[in-house]
């Protein structure tokens, strides 16, 4: 298929892709795929009036009703599945099966907010009081800003929307500058989904696009309470002051640095797949992607020399093609900044394995790169930073103790893994005690989470916690309501107080 066809069968209209000032690029090649008229900064403040015009009618719906737009926007994911996930693979470079399993991530957030949409539990309190009785009951916060990331140009949008719009909430979403291809046909099949829906006001879901200035809007303004991003470190620092300044509530999802633990008694052969799987799996661009792998010296020359013939086998190349496993990194920039990275591990004692470029056998004009292994004497401040490129640091341990201490001694915290058949050393590292990450695993890799746990990380990922679990509470306000049926009026605390 060539790029157009790809785009016109997701639904999209070619003469809304030219003509605009921002290009958009496919990784595969580097080719430009199309030129979007972006939105202007000063009409941000009529989206917004847009979207608390729809906050007030769609706050009375029923939440069991506003479940079923999103049962409806899952029909129709599945009917594009195959389509949307062509856009994700020409548009950000992943493999056909992860282009697909993002959608089908996307299928799954809607079920479980379909489901949610039944559960919004608040909960009665037992009140001091003779003859009262106190609740505490979750009602919608308003319009929702959702701010995302170009290496989950749709997935995450989807945990947004879906438990956003369930709780009450509308939606304006600012996709990444490079990847607004795959928001818009994402949001073509929550255009259909409205249609049928039959009433939901207009406003309802607005998909913006443009670059940071855009997402400032969203940012500044007192009338979008919620504001969830994704994206780099950087970004959220700049973005979840302002919004607290302004006392909204940010949801940051921020950049990872995640570590796998391989102790003595691991089933290497399977901690060999799940490395392989994390840390080369959508060319290292994950915000879990696995970056740090802690060894024991027991088995450290072991294991890499596994790893060494597992990474020389694995196939680069066009994301489309059955076969490869190793797609384009995003740009250019992005394998710039690989190679310089790994020239700074080299620089402080790092052996690297791979961490090439490839122009042999790949599509001319995209940034191919061998997934890099390093050999690293220690955790140095080049393995402490995220680099968003498939390279692998490798440093040994010799006690469980010393091994969480240097899992947990980088600024991020978001996912983190133990492999081991010892029950003590798999229950440490979950303990208080263990990985300070807000996902901790065991025996599976730090990457590919289900959308049933509350996903998030600590310190510099920002805290913020999306899609499963009690995350919904982010997007909703908590009231807590004392109700006297008795004719006193008695205080608490036994205060007095008689007039
Ligand atoms: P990025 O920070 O460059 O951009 C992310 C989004 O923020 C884009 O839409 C961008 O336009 C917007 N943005 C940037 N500056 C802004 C500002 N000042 N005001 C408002 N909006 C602004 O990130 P990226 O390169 O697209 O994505 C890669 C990063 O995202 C990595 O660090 C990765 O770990 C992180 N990420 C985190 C998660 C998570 O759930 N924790 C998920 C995906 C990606």
């Amino acid at each position: 298929m060539t790029h157009s066809s790809i785009l016109t069968a997701a639904g999209l209209d070619l003469s809304d892709l030219s003509g605009g000032s921002l290009a958009v690029h496919t990784p595969i090649d580097g080719s430009e795929i199309a030129r979007l008229a972006e939105t202007r900064a000063d009409d941000m403040s009529a989206v917004i009036a847009r979207a608390q015009a729809a906050f007030r009618h769609w706050r009375t719906v029923p939440a069991p009703r506003r479940g079923e737009l999103v049962r409806l926007l899952g029909e129709e994911l599945r009917a594009a599945k195959a389509e949307l996930g062509a856009v994700v693979s020409l548009e950000v470079g992943k493999i056909t099966s992860e282009g697909l399993g993002e959608v089908q991530e996307m299928i799954d957030i809607c079920d479980f907010a379909l489901g949610l949409s039944r559960q919004l539990y608040g909960l009665t309190i037992a009140s001091e009081r003779p003859g009262h009785r106190m609740a505490e009951t979750w009602h919608p916060m308003g319009p929702v800003g959702i701010i995302s990331a170009f290496n989950f140009p749709v997935a995450v949008w989807s945990w947004n929307a879906a438990i956003a719009l369930v709780c009450g909430n509308p939606i304006i979403w600012k996709p990444s500058e490079k990847s607004p291809l795959t928001a818009m046909a994402a949001h073509r099949c929550l255009e259909r989904a409205l249609a049928r829906f039959g009433d939901a006001p207009e406003g309802l879901s607005q998909l913006v696009i443009g670059g940071p200035e855009i997402g400032a809007a969203l940012v500044e303004s007192r009338d979008v309470p919620v504001l969830s991003a994704t994206g780099s470190t950087r970004m959220g620092n700049i973005v979840g002051p302002k919004v607290l300044a302004r006392w909204g509530r940010p949801i940051l999802e921020l950049g990872g640095n995640n570590a796998m633990i391989v102790a003595p008694s691991a089933d290497l052969d399977m901690a060999v797949r799940a490395i392989v799987f994390s840390a080369v799996g959508t060319a290292g661009q994950r915000c879990t992607s696995l970056r740090r792998l802690i060894v024991h010296e027991s088995i450290h020359d072991d294991l890499v020399a596994k790893l060494k013939s597992a990474y020389a086998s694995l196939p680069v190349g066009d994301p489309r093609e059955s076969g490869t496993l190793v797609g384009p990194l995003v740009d250019e920039q992005a394998r710039t900044r690989m190679l310089a990275q790994l020239e700074q591990a080299r620089s402080e004692g790092g052996v690297v394995h791979g961490g090439e470029a490839v122009e042999d056998g790949v599509p001319q004009g995209g940034a191919y790169v061998t997934p890099a292994l390093v050999e690293m004497p220690d955790q140095t401040d080049t393995v402490r930073t995220e680099t968003f490129a498939p390279i692998l640091y490798v440093m040994r341990y010799s006690s469980l103790e010393d091994a969480i201490a240097m899992q947990n001694d980088v600024p991020q915290g978001l996912s983190s893994c133990i492999f081991t058949l010892n029950l003590r050393e798999a229950e440490t590292f979950l303990s208080a005690a263990g990985a300070d990450c807000g996902i901790a695993n065991v025996n599976i890799g730090p990457s590919g989470a289900e959308i049933g746990g509350a996903f998030g990380g600590e310190k510099e990922t920002g805290g913020g916690r999306e899609s499963g679990s009690d995350a919904w509470k982010g997007y909703m306000r908590r009231q807590t309501s004392t109700i006297n049926y008795s004719a006193e009026l008695p205080l608490a605390q036994g205060v007095r107080f008689d007039i």
